[in-house]
């Protein structure tokens, strides 16, 4: 039996750490409502509560400058609820 489960949580784990380090680092903060993101914004299931944005509009389009953090729910706003975001 392979400890999934463990492994997959530790490793989420790292991910918030790291996260939390580059937030506090480069002082990112929500591109849409340009609030800062804080220790509660990021939880162990980091994809509840972040999303990335492409500001452009096109999700094809990966260029670092064109991917921004933003909160889930102010994605959602901004993009409409109608259309579907993943
Ligand atoms: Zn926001
Ligand atoms: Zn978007």
């Amino acid at each position: 039996m392979i400890q999934r489960r463990s492994t997959l949580s530790s490793r989420k784990g790292r991910l918030r750490y790291l996260l939390l380090h580059l937030l506090s680092k480069y002082m990112v903060g929500c591109y849409l409502c340009s609030a800062p993101f804080t220790e509660s914004d990021v939880p162990v299931r980091t994809v509840d509560l972040l999303t990335e944005h492409h500001i452009d509009g096109n999700h094809f389009n990966w260029n670092k400058d064109n991917i921004v953090l933003t909160h889930r729910k102010c994605h959602k706003q901004y993009h409409g609820r109608n259309r579907k975001e993943s």
